[in-house]
């Protein structure tokens, strides 16, 4: 069995002890192994601090951009090997894999671009100066310099390369150095993708670690240089935030959680109209894409009263129908669920659920004896329901509801969320709900059939922040150069103009 290695200080090092299992979710074969015991991750962190990070601060944006480009040319290099390892080890078809590691790859293209339009400053200006007196000279101006500390990114399970790609983007691009930490029930990706840069040297040293294994206390050693960016369970987000050092030292902390992500079909639609389909048809992919394990999924569709009966309908038929088995099938549709204590998890998930509504598709249980498959859910909500508002289930699980008259305090009872989506071409009735969901959302997708080739609300695009308030987190990634201000210190700089102009002449804006 393969044992997988961290790269940490500048070399490729082996946990000791007893490793954790790494399997194939579809026949349950044990693919590889994982252990962290032993590593010493305070000189890691020392090495990514004292190496790379100076390294990185040398760089100019478009030198950094070209990292990233080189980064991409690499992933894109191993794509079909990436692509076999997520179908064997996250239990992916072949289309949810490419969603991973074609979008990783997308990712770190749209920052090496970035890169070269921010050209050749070593950090950001931001904003115009300000006149602060009577006098001209007497001058301010904001700019955004990289940290010196280390970026830590724990990463969940359900996208191995993009969760890697587009914190590392924004990081390395920034010019902080970067310890990534994979979910270890599916690590094999992020390995191999990190494998494959590190022996493309595209990287300056110390700039790019991977931890695998276990987090040990990895978040317990961080200081007030460094940062953060988690993305898994509230309870984790919770635990982290909660540490002393995290607070004693403010570690900038951000975190992308659990999220009851909402569609909802507007008033007046009619059934089988163009709008009614777009939005039958991003429920489905979202619902089964990934077999639902994707942060940003849909888990619960409101539809107005009159039209209920028709979505439920359409959309029994639409789940009944879609395959569910071996990942490496072309003719699969849906694959396992990750991992062991992903089942579980959404069992109990389904348990909850089933106790305040009516399962309406799918069927019950394990579909095999060997591998996680289950059928994607579909639970009739009567009346508001309860359950349904409070913790998502991470997987192809969804549940309908209706609406009367104000969709937007039901989707609300979710206390935040990464996305929601709308469907309608009413104005005032877009302009209602957007105002009454945006600020408890990190995006809002306004459905419509005249968009050639929209991904649908479930994509995560880089131009755009992902992210959410209050149960999602309350972080923010991606944006664009938003992304990097989260690796930056905005600093205001106070004094004489030209002294200012001066200082500022090697920053982009
Ligand atoms: P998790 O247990 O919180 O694990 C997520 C990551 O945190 C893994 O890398 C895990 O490492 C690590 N971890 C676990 N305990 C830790 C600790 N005490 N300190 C530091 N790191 C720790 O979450 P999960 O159950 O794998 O993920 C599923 C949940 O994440 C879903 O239910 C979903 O709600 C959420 N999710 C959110 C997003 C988003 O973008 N908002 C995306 C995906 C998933 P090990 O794997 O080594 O335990």
């Amino acid at each position: 069995m393969q044992i997988l290695q961290s790269f940490v200080s500048g070399r490729w090092i082996n946990g000791s002890g007893a490793a954790q299992t790494l399997v194939n979710p579809a026949t349950e074969e044990p693919l590889a192994g994982a252990s962290s015991e032993g590593i010493d991750l305070a000189a890691a962190l020392e090495h990514a601090r004292n190496v790379g990070g100076p390294a990185l601060r040398e760089l100019s944006f478009a030198a950094r951009g070209a990292i990233l480009q080189g980064m991409a040319d690499a992933l894109q290099d191993a794509r079909d090997e990436l692509l076999a390892l997520g179908i064997a080890n996250g239990g992916n078809t072949r289309s949810d894999a490419k969603f991973d590691i074609d979008g990783a790859i997308a990712t770190l293209l749209a920052y090496a671009e970035l890169g070269s339009a921010l050209g050749a400053g070593k950090f950001l200006a931001d904003g115009e100066g300000i006149q602060l007196g009577r006098s001209p000279r007497f001058h301010g101006q904001h700019v955004a310099v990289p940290r010196h500390g280390v970026a830590v990114h724990i990463n969940a399970f359900n996208f191995p390369a993009w969760g890697f790609a587009e914190k590392a983007a924004a990081a390395l691009l920034a010019g902080m150095p970067v310890l990534s930490k994979p979910a270890t029930a599916t690590a094999m990706v992020a390995y191999r993708a990190m494998q494959v840069i590190a022996q493309a040297k595209v990287v300056p040293e110390g700039a790019l670690a991977l931890l695998v294994g276990a987090p040990r206390d990895l978040p317990a050693l961080l200081g007030a240089q460094d940062v953060l960016a988690f993305t898994g369970s509230g309870e984790t987000g919770e635990r982290i935030r909660a540490l002393p050092n995290v607070i004693r030292h403010s570690v900038r902390v951000n975190v992308e959680a659990d999220s009851l992500n909402a569609a909802v079909l507007g008033p007046g639609i009619e059934a089988r109209s163009d709008m009614y389909e777009l939005f039958l048809k991003d429920v489905l992919r979202d619902v089964t894409q990934k077999a639902g394990q994707k942060c940003t999924a849909i888990r619960r569709i409101l539809v107005p009263q009159e039209l209920f009966a028709a979505v439920k309908e359409d959309l029994i038929e639409m789940l009944g129908a879609i395959k569910v088995g071996d990942p490496a099938d072309a003719e699969t549709r849906m694959g396992p669920l990750a991992s062991e204590a992903q089942l579980k998890d959404v069992f109990s998930g389904i348990e909850r659920l089933e106790a305040e509504s009516l399962r309406i598709a799918g069927k019950p249980g394990r579909l095999s004896e060997k591998g996680f498959f289950v059928s994607p859910a579909l639970f009739e909500i009567a009346g508001e329901g309860k359950a349904v508002h409070e913790r998502e289930v991470f997987g192809p699980v969804a549940s309908l509801l209706s609406y009367t008259d104000n969709p937007a305090a039901i989707v609300a009872r979710g206390n935040g969320g990464l996305v929601c989506s709308l469907y309608s071409e009413d104005a005032a009735w877009l302009e209602q709900s957007v105002m009454a969901l945006a600020p408890w959302h990190g995006r809002i997708f306004l459905g419509h059939p005249k968009i050639e080739l929209s991904p649908g609300p479930g994509t995560v695009l880089p131009q755009l922040v992902h992210g959410g308030p209050g149960r999602a987190g309350g972080g923010e990634e991606l944006g664009g150069r938003r992304a990097l201000s989260f690796y930056l210190q905005r600093v205001a700089l106070e004094g004489s103009r030209p002294v200012i102009a001066g200082l500022t002449k090697g920053s982009s804006s």
